[in-house]
């Protein structure tokens, strides 16, 4: 730790579910991190197999395939390296593990899908990592997974794991020394936001989780008031627009995105996380998930 101390560049390591993830709520972050001279490195568990599929000029290329969920997910892992070279991203590591699809489907069953994987086994994967890039921050979902997708909730456990065996000295690793990560953040859509968002779509006609009968305000999104972490990303926009929209078999003719686009300076022009894990105690507010390093 002690060489670190006169560096102003960290390093932070950020685990995502699906190809698409890093850009809808960490896509300004990293541009910005990268800009401001920090190494960023992503972490990508699973191929977006079930994604549905929003562009429809990739319906042929994919329906016509002998496995047109592999032929989706092939597809998705090259729209995610395309958007992390926009946004700049130095690593990226795809876990490869299938897409489980939404809570309650079919796929849940799938003994191959990222839910039903053996988490030490994943854990130690994302350890090693942790080990081999020693970030001094670490980017994940909370215990509730945003929005309760199966995989982000696995997502979240698999790096909380790994955080705690990589600064265990009983797992080794070849060469590779124990690590504490400094600080731990968790992704955080603001519920007001999402509320607003919600309300606004649905004025002008379109499906939104508002409709369900059974609709929670509680289910969604992160209470604003939980919210540590601030980060000014309206520079940004155009260039996480552009990493974005590279995933097109989810982006192109999705109405949230686009909706999301057209209000982004007004309603988007932050991305919001909740700290949990700091060396040092927050100072109130934080503007960068850098700062007390
Ligand atoms: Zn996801």
């Amino acid at each position: 730790m002690k060489s670190n101390q006169q560096k102003s560049s960290y390093s932070l390591l950020i685990v995502h579910a699906h190809p698409d993830d890093e850009c809808s709520s960490t896509g300004g972050l990293i541009i910005k991190s990268v800009k401001d001279g920090h190494e960023v490195i992503l972490v990508t568990c699973t191929n977006g197999e079930m994604g549905e599929i929003k562009d429809r000029s990739l319906e042929k290329d994919i329906k016509s395939a002998s496995s047109p969920q592999e032929r989706l997910g092939e597809i998705r892992i090259s729209e995610l390296k395309k958007a992390t070279k926009i946004l700049g991203v130095q690593r990226l590591y795809t876990l490869g593990y299938k897409d489980s699809g939404m809570d309650g489907w079919d796929s849940n069953d799938n003994s191959e899908a990222f839910m039903n994987a053996d988490l030490s086994v994943v854990s130690q994967k994302v350890a090693f990592l942790i080990r081999k890039h020693r970030p001094h921050v670490v980017i994940t979902y909370n215990e509730r997974g945003g929005y309760g997708h199966p995989d982000h909730i696995m997502t979240h456990k698999v790096t909380s794991e790994a955080i705690r065996l990589s600064e265990d000295s009983t797992f080794i690793t070849e060469e590779l020394n124990c690590w504490k990560v400094e600080k731990i953040y968790y992704t955080a859509w603001a519920r007001s936001k999402m509320i607003k968002t919600w309300k606004w779509m649905k004025f002008f006609g379109a499906k939104t989780p508002l409709d369900d009968p059974d609709f929670r305000e509680d289910k969604y999104g992160v209470p604003d008031h939980e919210i540590t972490t601030y980060i000014d990303i309206r520079s940004f926009l155009g260039k996480k627009w552009k990493a974005l929209v590279q995933h097109k078999s989810q982006i192109t003719g999705n109405f949230f995105w686009w909706f999301v686009r057209l209000t982004g300076r007004w309603l988007y022009g932050e991305e919001t996380f909740v700290c949990v894990k700091s060396k040092k105690p927050l100072k109130g507010e934080e503007t960068s998930i850098f700062e007390g390093l």
